[in-house]
């Protein structure tokens, strides 16, 4: 059966929540790391688990979702080299990618001198589009958020994550019916936050996607203020009759998909 399992779930950067964004979808035999956040990788090591990641993909170039790669590519690198995995992102991560390796390559060690590109194998995500991921169906969707974003859905087992954005019509559609979305709920409440110009949600417009999108199960993540996750549960709740779980380090949800 499909699982779900959270290793981070804090907006930014690591909190007392754990690690910012990265989740593990265990299915058709595959590990596949969503997002890859600071903390993430030493949530994963912690237990040894970095080396049965089979695929990583990043739904944006933004720091909180991706710059713990470098700590992975180096994690694959040594004592012992582990096989290239693919890694499945939006076209505008490649460039950040490469300054990454220039940054932090070590130039010395031919091995090392570019971390990321030496471990993964990049490939592109197309932009509203349908592709396959090692025989998984993932389709995208383009959020409005301040750089290329894609929210992602598995049609065959029904789960949805909004990665960063805004709420719209287009992605209620785009989630319809899934039995779980991941969505971002970053804010508590709108007060004083740019919503549509930098493109995030509150608990209520987490719980107005989940519902309009007519979603079994509502898993609320992405948190600004660890302090507030509860709170964003029950607001979400507000507009959303279905079942809420906040999103935390270890939390799994197990889809029935076959
Ligand atoms: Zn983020
Ligand atoms: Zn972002």
């Amino acid at each position: 059966m499909p699982e779900l399992e959270v290793i981070g779930c804090r907006a930014g950067s690591p909190g007392v929540c754990g690690p910012a964004s990265g989740y593990l979808l265990n299915v058709q035999g595959l590990s596949v790391l969503i997002d890859c956040g600071p903390g993430v990788v030493a949530a994963l090591a912690k237990d040894d688990r970095v080396a049965d990641l089979d695929a990583v993909i990043v739904s944006h170039a933004h720091a909180d979702h991706c710059s713990d790669l470098t700590a992975l590519a180096y994690h694959r690198s040594f004592p012992r080299r582990l096989p290239p995995i693919p890694l499945f992102a939006p076209p505008e991560l490649r460039p950040v990618l490469e300054l990454m390796d220039r940054a932090f390559g070590i130039p010395s060690l031919e091995e090392l001198r570019t971390p990321i590109a030496t471990t993964t194998a990049l490939h592109p995500l197309l932009p509203q589009a349908e592709q396959e991921i090692l025989g998984l169906r993932v389709a995208t969707f383009t959020m409005h958020h301040p750089i290329q974003t894609f929210a992602l859905r598995f049609p065959s087992i029904g789960f949805t994550y909004t990665a960063d954005g805004a709420l719209s019509d287009a992605l209620v559609e785009f989630a319809s019916g899934s039995e779980l979305l991941l969505a971002e709920a970053t804010y508590l409440n709108s007060e004083g936050r740019d919503l549509g110009g930098h493109g995030h949600m509150t608990a209520e417009g987490a719980g107005e996607l989940a519902r309009r999108a007519g979603v079994q199960h509502l898993m609320v993540t992405h948190f600004a203020d660890c302090a507030e996750r509860d709170a964003i549960r029950a607001r979400a709740e507000s507009t959303f009759e279905g079942s809420v779980t906040a999103a935390s380090p270890g939390v799994t949800f197990a889809l029935s998909a076959a």
